[in-house]
């Protein structure tokens, strides 16, 4: 029986770069992966194949665009969306390809089969062809994941009323899409898809879309969605979806108890994810989960077996590639002695519509709610040359600061790349930065990233140069 230092069952960006980390300290390692792809949801049904679709659809909405640019397109400009797919699905090898790479590069062992526990100490892999290789660990790393969830009266057949798995690989373009849920993984795929021609219908429970982030984002992306064209049903509450043959119906009450019926060929259920543990036999290890079936971990993601150990989505937090891979950094490091850290203050959220969204840091609501003294900088896009030149002028920035010491607590933005331009304001949150200490940095002209130096402007006495 092979035995290794530590073991990580489960793939995923949380997965893999705890197994890289592992390798890199000294750690005989292993990792198990069910599917026969590595890189888990992320790399093949989550972040990369929704990023690539979104590339392309972009790509042939600002084709209706050329004309303003002084480009004429003649010819009949048509969308070839099995192509789409085969090119999406191409990025997804090349990525899980890349993966498999590094495994071989650092010397991790990868076994393809469910993992699942026969004691604290040992696993056991089934692999495709039934037959079982028992595993030795010292140390174990849970990256198990997540996985789609739904409504309990919603009965997902995969073909008509679908998950976000299904919606990336859809055979045609649906004539009218209805989204359940108004989170990021709905309203990016349907942006996708309204792009291609599709109408979409956004049906969300509360009382508006993103609700984790900043009202003020979910204000703006409401307004410019709106104006792309997408329908928002939001304090709808969805409470029958049904089938009948190429049609799908689904029924929703608002908030004064009123029925609306929406007819449509396709449902996308997005209402969120759920901790996949399913097969891992956690119990035999000692390993207790939550009642929300998370894996229980105390700070060092620990769980109650302790030389057992749970990362990413399959633990409590935000369900974030980035995080994942933070957190499996930090086990392999805690395992070598380190004393690594992680703010989870300062884990950015983004959502990769056009125009993206990306926040870090404390909302205006949660201030609100901790009685905190602030004071606000709001810089809009349209008063940036670069956004005209590049005519992305929807969106702003929004700096939220200590009333008092200046402190920057959170960073919120919508708006051409906003996706790339967090990663400033963590930086900046990271080192603890005043509204004036980025207010002073020199900002190369013109950028999008002037916006923040704006928004720090008017943060600190209202100083804006440009509005
Ligand atoms: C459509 C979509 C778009 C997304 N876009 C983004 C984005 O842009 N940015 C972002 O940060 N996040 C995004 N996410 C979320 C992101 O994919 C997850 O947060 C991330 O993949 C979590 O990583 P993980 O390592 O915890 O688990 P996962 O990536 O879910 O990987 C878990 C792996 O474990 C394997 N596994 C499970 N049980 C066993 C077992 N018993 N034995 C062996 N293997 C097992 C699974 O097969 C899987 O491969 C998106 C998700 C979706 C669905």
């Amino acid at each position: 029986m092979s035995s290794f230092d530590v073991v990580i069952i489960g793939s995923g960006p949380g997965g893999y770069v705890a197994a890289i980390r592992c390798a890199q300290l000294g750690m005989k390692t292993a990792i198990i992966e069910k599917y026969s792809t590595l890189g888990g949801t992320c790399l093949n049904v989550g972040c990369i194949p929704s990023k690539a679709l979104l590339a392309s659809s972009h790509h042939y909405e600002e084709l209706q665009h050329f004309a303003d640019h002084g480009i004429e397109v003649s010819g009949e400009v048509k969308v070839n969306l099995q192509k789409m797919i085969d090119r999406k699905q191409a990025v997804v090898d090349q990525t899980s390809g890349g993966v498999k790479f590094l495994m071989d590069k650092n010397n991790i062992t990868v076994f393809n089969g469910v993992g699942s526990f026969e004691s604290a100490n040992l696993i056991a892999v089934t692999k495709a062809d039934g037959s079982v290789e028992k595993i030795e660990a010292k140390n174990t790393i849970i990256a198990t994941g997540s996985k789609p969830s739904s409504l309990p009266f919603i009965s997902i057949d995969k073909e008509r009323i679908i998950t976000s798995t299904e919606a990336l690989k859809l055979p045609e373009v649906p004539k009218h899409l209805i989204i359940i849920g108004g989170g990021v993984i709905g309203l990016e795929l349907g942006q996708v898809y309204l792009r291609l021609g599709a109408q979409v219908s956004v049906v969300e429970f509360m009382d508006r879309i993103i609700p984790g982030m900043d009202g003020a984002l979910s204000k703006e992306l409401t307004k410019v969605l709106k104006k792309q064209g997408m329908k928002f049903y939001t304090s709808h509450k969805v409470k029958e979806v049904t089938r009948n043959g190429n049609a799908v119906v689904v029924k929703a009450d608002n908030a004064k108890g009123e029925e609306i019926v929406l007819d449509g060929d396709y449902a996308l259920v997005a209402v969120g994810r759920r901790p996949y543990t399913d097969g891992l036999n956690a119990e035999k290890a000692g390993v207790k989960l939550t009642d929300r079936g998370q894996v229980e971990v105390n700070d060092h993601l620990q769980t109650s077996a302790s030389n057992i150990y749970a990362i990413g989505d399959v633990v409590r937090g935000a369900m974030l590639a980035h995080k994942a891979e933070e957190e499996g950094v930090l086990v392999a490091e805690y395992l070598a002695g380190q004393k690594p850290h992680i703010d989870y203050n300062l884990i950015p959220g983004v959502v990769y519509t056009w125009p993206e969204v990306s926040a870090v840091g404390k909302t205006e609501e949660q201030l609100k709610a901790e009685g905190r003294n602030y004071k606000v900088g709001n810089f809009p896009f349209k008063a940036l040359g670069r956004a005209r030149a590049s005519a992305d002028t929807d969106g702003f920035i929004k700096i939220l600061a200590d009333a008092t010491t200046d402190e920057v607590l959170g960073i919120h933005m919508i708006g051409a790349r906003a996706a790339d331009l967090i990663a400033e304001a963590v930086t900046a949150m990271e080192f603890r930065a005043s509204a004036e200490d980025i207010s002073r940095m020199s900002h190369a002209h013109p950028t999008f990233a002037e916006a923040i130096k704006e928004a720090a402007l008017d943060a600190t006495g209202k100083r804006a140069l440009h509005v």
